[in-house]
Parts: structure tokens; C-alpha cells; sequence
């Protein structure tokens, strides 16, 4: 893979994230930089992981490895937008539109994965919380990121 020109560049190549599920069927890996890490407390994210909120990051397709034969299933939850997980471990960590949605749908050339499933640190901190007016009423972040509705640029928080 020579798709780190970027980080090259700047005399910083980045060495690829692992992640995997809970079982370990499920293995796969990142090339850095990340698109993005911000924490959505999304009612949908918040089910389908049960957990107050998760964490994503994402990256283009092409610098998105998986073995072709790895168990995962995806669950699509509207026309364009699938959930994938360990069909062995149920382990949740990955997320893609498989059609054009809305303008806040994620990107069609990405995978999303949930920062939790991966081993190294991220080499980056989350930067936002995003669909803040959907959050679990029992739990109030104690940082001091910008909050947002949906993936809009709204702020929550002041
Ligand atoms: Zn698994
Ligand atoms: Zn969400």
C-alpha cells in the first residue's frame, strides 16, 4: 500500500491501525491519517452498540484493509446506510452508506470504524461530540469539546 504519500510528506509515516472484534474472527487495519474521531451519541449508534455514545473515526476505502473471507454481517438500517459486525462475537466496529442519503449522511468512498475496536492510539484525540440533543440523560461528558446537533455545525454548547 503506497497511499501514505501525505503523511510521507511531511516526514511523519504513520504506521496502520489494527482492530479487531471481541472473538478476534474479525480482523482488520487502517492507514493514518483519520479523517476524523468525534463521539456520536446518535440514537442509532447508541443501540446498535448499547453504549451511551461511540467514537468513529474514518478513512477512504483504499486505505481500509479486511480479509475478503472475514465474518462480518451487515445490517442495513435504511436504503443507504449498513452496520457491520462479527456474526461469531457480535462485536459492532464498522459502518458504511451504500447509497447516496441526505447531506449529513456519511461519505460513500469511506469506512467508518469505531475507534474502540483499534489497538494503537489513535495518533489523534476526538474532536467533537456530534447529534448532542440525542444523548442518554443520564450521562453528561466532562470535556470541553464543542458539542453539536447532528453533523451539523450547530452548537449545543453555548
Ligand atoms: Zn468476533
Ligand atoms: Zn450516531
Amino acid at each position: 500500500m503506497d497511499t501514505v504519500d501525505a503523511a510521507g510528506q511531511q516526514g511523519a509515516a504513520e504506521q496502520p491501525l489494527h482492530g479487531r472484534c471481541l472473538c478476534g474472527a474479525v480482523q482488520f487495519t487502517l492507514q493514518p491519517p483519520l479523517d476524523f474521531v468525534s463521539h456520536c451519541h446518535c440514537e442509532s449508534c447508541r443501540r446498535s452498540h448499547g453504549a451511551a455514545f461511540v467514537t468513529w473515526t474514518s478513512v477512504p476505502f483504499d486505505r481500509f484493509a479486511m480479509p475478503s473471507d472475514a465474518p462480518v454481517r451487515w445490517y442495513r438500517s435504511s436504503s443507504f446506510i449498513e452496520w457491520g459486525f462479527c456474526e461469531r462475537c457480535g462485536s459492532s466496529m464498522l459502518y458504511r452508506a451504500v447509497a447516496d442519503g441526505h447531506p449529513e449522511s456519511p461519505k460513500r468512498d469511506r469506512m467508518y470504524v469505531t475507534a474502540a475496536s483499534l489497538q494503537e492510539p489513535l495518533g489523534c484525540a476526538p474532536k467533537v461530540h456530534v447529534s448532542y440533543e440525542e444523548r442518554v440523560a443520564w450521562f453528561e461528558p466532562g470535556d470541553a469539546l464543542p458539542k453539536h446537533r447532528g453533523k451539523t455545525d450547530e452548537r449545543l454548547d453555548r
